[in-house]
């Protein structure tokens, strides 16, 4: 048999994506919504599909959908750029500020995908390092940013997995000091109490990234976006594929927005589940890192984490395992579901936690 072609010598070398999919009746792993989107919702996208084109491309410039997310943010539609799910959205920003000879910075631990992403572009990733308690270290981002000099620093507020939101000091302290783009990543934006949005502006080298996946319940969708200048719009404008977004994720995404007050009362709800939540984590031998996004970091100090994972999945729940990722050593992540959800899963990390009572001696 003839040899198989190889892929890029650093694609071979990359491990993947590994988060897994398993069949479980509480799934608490991917912080997706706990509920789906409103029903009046899939009636009006029923109807909006009997109404497209379907012989025809979609609107390349999704200027419907763009109008709409630009006015949610009080921004023109020509700040706003659309992606299927704000990775691709990040994807857009390698392929356009990175490439060969050009680098991103990322500080951990925080959500893979910056890195992961920028090497796939052939963008090289210059990592710093987050303060013993999570949050940005402004000394080690001065010294990264001064070394690497990257096209793109990324931030994550809030950051994925420790759940930490940055302060707007240390956004606009950063914003000093990068030489690039800043990214803010805020795919959990709605349910932190600040956003950096407030500090766009067409002379700020500034872009925030949002998703649809969460509060939007449309994770099945795969629809993201990016709010910044408009300089930086249009010149992702020109890399993306043409007709990237079809059409009928547009119409989804359009009509999403009919939604916006369902949405922040879900958020406030799952805002409040989250205080539940990190109390009853607090209850037991936990270390639990606060959290301003719809999930929850925490250790267990007396077990293993993968060993509690484990635990769990066997009454058939399932979270994240981030107990071998850097700095997360024995750690694991929950994103807060229903009440019932919730509850389901405290009641197996206490079996979990709690050994059996040695039975008793009885003659
Ligand atoms: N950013 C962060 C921080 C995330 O956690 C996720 C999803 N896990 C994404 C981006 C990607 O979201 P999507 O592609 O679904 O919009």
């Amino acid at each position: 048999m003839a040899d198989r072609i190889q892929p890029r010598d650093d694609v071979a070398l990359m491990p993947g994506y590994h988060s897994p999919q398993v069949d479980v009746e509480v799934r608490l792993n991917t912080n997706e919504s706990p509920l789906p989107p409103p029903e009046s919702w899939r009636a009006d996208l029923a109807a909006a599909i009997d109404r497209i084109g379907w012989h025809r491309y979609p609107d390349r410039a999704a200027a419907v959908l763009r109008e709409r997310i630009g006015a949610l943010h009080a921004v023109g539609p020509e700040q706003v750029f659309v992606a299927n799910g704000s990775n691709e959205v990040l994807q857009t920003l390698c392929l356009t500020y990175g490439g060969a000879g050009r680098q991103v910075a990322v500080f951990e631990p925080t959500y893979a995908l910056h890195s992961h992403i920028a090497r796939l572009t052939g963008t090289g990733v210059a990592t710093g390092e987050r303060a013993a308690d999570f949050t940005i270290d402004l000394a080690e981002v001065r010294r990264v940013l001064i070394e690497a000099q990257p096209a793109i620093t990324y931030l994550c507020s809030p950051n994925n997995p420790t759940g930490l939101v940055e302060t707007e000091a240390t956004v606009r302290e950063v914003l000093e000091l990068a030489p690039g783009l800043v990214a803010v990543d805020e795919a959990y934006g709605q349910f932190a109490p600040w956003s950096a949005l407030e500090l766009l502006d067409e002379d700020v080298p500034l872009v925030v990234t949002r998703t649809f996946s969460k509060t939007w319940s449309m994770a099945a969708a795969r629809l993201g976006y990016l709010v910044g200048p408009t300089w930086v719009v249009a010149e992702l404008e020109k890399v993306v594929l043409p007709y990237h977004l079809d059409a009928l994720k547009q119409a989804a995404g359009t009509l999403a927005l009919d939604h916006v007050e369902e949405m922040e009362r879900r958020v406030a709800a799952v805002v409040e589940e989250r205080g539940r939540l990190e109390l009853a984590l607090r209850d037991l031998p936990c270390d639990v890192w606060p959290s301003g996004a719809n999930f929850v970091l925490f250790r267990p100090q007396e077990r293993a984490g993968a060993e509690v994972w484990q635990d769990l999945l066997d009454q058939s729940v399932l979270i994240r395992d981030c107990s071998s990722w850097p700095r997360l050593d024995g750690c694991l992540r929950v994103t807060i579901g229903t009440p019932d959800e919730d509850d389901r899963f405290l009641a197996a990390l206490r079996r979990s936690l709690t050994p059996p009572t040695a039975p008793r001696n009885v003659e």
